[in-house]
């Protein structure tokens, strides 16, 4: 059970608060940073398959606008309310600001259960949800560019492109009013593992700082690693595929029906396979299952990364846990009181909004390719090809020696767009990690690393406003 004493956007205040002392921004600034600069509440009916006729609540939130546009997901849950809508706009805010992605934060959210709904009925809610957002102006490749977030995907997307379109007719750069769209609708390729492939870049420099790992008692590297996921989703999935891939153990994952544990490690994409025949995570041959799915959070373990929704590590299952260092692939998944907990245990908590930022980084790659109509790696290929080849063969002919094949083909090769994507990623991800580690060391009252990640996110927007000045 999640904590009583705190919304969502509460703890997202209540962990501002806690950063703001190590700023130096007056009060007034400090105010207009934390607020929610706009909330759009909205309610349209939806005709049912059946018939019936049913009333879907639905929000979009731009929680800043220091810089333009606005950016974040849409999520389709069951749970969605304004106070979700507004903490997951205010994350994307500093989100964006420690990655330096140059947007405001904002969310949207439809409360509904999409497993309740069929395509169709889907279709129909994405597109009129979208035609609400025209009527206030709360989309456009200037204003707001949403993005899939949790229930929504390439899908969706899609279908907000095309109402957004069909609404705009010879709008040049309508392509860039949503992004995490298809490669085919002006996607760009590397988006859907974006947030996943973060996570791990993320995680990896942490555990490649020998003075973070020797404090918790850990070997310097990713290789080896025993890690728990919770969710596979997009999101969880390709988190555990890249830590598995370079050499990490899977040992725990976590679905809502259930959750399962194998010493030997599990193998993420038979164990997806699995679920997609059976339905379910359980029972996966060679595994344990265990007896709550809850119970994967407090397995033994070296990182534990829940990657579904908020609110599942509390005050009352934090002390259980056993995890070295938590990472936060969801948005918002520890309560301020586990915080608490983990401070006093010494548990590295990797927090969300610099963690998770991979998505956001990779859908501004998207946003900047849909406004410059080219696709990443057309100019340079080639040139980059040649080039290699040329050099190559200088060096081939003055050392009289012959270069391996496959070494040959790694050396020769231009860049192709997923491989500028997957490089511009982990560009940010390894520059973010050290701006905050710095932060943290430079300031030692400083209590733990989602504080510090406050600090960075705080004096940039704060910086954004001093410099902006404040409209008369
Ligand atoms: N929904 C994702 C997030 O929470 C991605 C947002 C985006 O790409 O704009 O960061």
């Amino acid at each position: 059970m999640p904590d009583k004493h705190y919304s969502f956007f509460g703890a997202v205040e209540k962990s501002f608060d806690k950063a703001a002392k190590f700023t130096k921004w007056e009060k007034g600034i400090l105010e207009q940073i934390k607020e929610c600069n706009a909330v759009f509440q909205m309610r349209f009916p939806l005709k049912r398959d059946d018939g019936n006729i049913e009333v879907i609540e639905a929000y979009r939130v731009q929680h800043s606008h220091h810089k333009a546009p606005c950016k974040g997901g849409i999520r389709f849950a069951a749970e969605v309310n304004q106070d979700e809508v507004m903490a997951l706009a205010a994350l994307m805010t500093y989100k964006c600001a420690i990655v330096n992605v140059p947007f405001g934060g904002g969310k949207g959210g439809i409360r509904i259960n999409p497993k309740k709904y069929s395509p169709y009925e889907l279709e129909k809610i994405t597109r009129r949800y979208t035609a609400e957002l025209i009527k206030k102006n709360f989309i456009g490749p200037g204003t707001d560019v949403p993005a899939p977030d949790y229930g929504t995907g390439e899908r969706e997307m899609a279908w907000i492109l095309d109402t957004y379109s069909a609404m705009h007719p010879g709008e040049i750069d309508a392509a860039g009013c949503v992004t995490g769209k298809p490669v085919t609708q002006g996607g760009v390729r590397g988006r859907r593992e974006a947030t996943g492939l973060g996570v791990f870049f993320g995680l990896r420099e942490v555990c490649n700082m020998p003075d973070i790992m020797k404090k918790l008692g850990l070997t310097t590297g990713v290789e080896g690693k025993r890690v728990v996921v919770q969710g596979l989703g997009n999101v969880g999935y390709h988190s555990a595929k890249f830590f598995q891939d370079a050499g990490a153990k899977i040992v725990g994952l976590a679905e809502y029906e259930g959750a399962i544990w194998s010493d030997k490690g599990l193998d993420v994409d038979e164990v997806f396979n699995h679920r997609k025949k059976t339905g379910s995570i359980l029972d996966f041959p060679g595994a344990n299952n265990f007896e709550k799915n809850g119970d994967a959070l407090e397995m033994d373990c070296d990182i534990l990364i829940p990657a579904a929704l908020e609110n599942v590590i509390n005050g009352e299952n934090a002390p259980r846990v056993k995890a070295k260092i938590i990472g936060e692939a969801a948005n918002g998944p520890l309560t301020p009181d586990a915080d608490d907990v983990f401070g006093k245990k010494g548990t590295l908590v990797v927090p969300d909004m610099y963690l998770n930022a991979g998505g956001v980084t990779v859908s501004y790659f998207e946003w900047l390719k849909n406004l410059s109509h080219v696709r990443y790696g057309r100019l340079e290929k080639r040139f980059a090809e040649n080039l290699n080849t040329h050099i190559l063969g200088q060096m081939e002919e003055l050392s009289g020696k012959r270069v391996k094949e496959n070494e040959r083909e790694f050396i020769m090769h231009g860049p192709d767009e997923v491989d500028l994507v997957y490089s511009g990623l982990e560009e940010t991800m390894i520059a973010a990690t050290h701006e905050i580690m710095n932060t943290w060391k430079n300031n030692p009252a400083i209590p733990d690393m989602r504080t510090a990640a406050y600090v960075v996110a705080i004096n940039k927007v704060g910086t954004s406003y001093a410099e902006l000045g404040i409209f008369p």
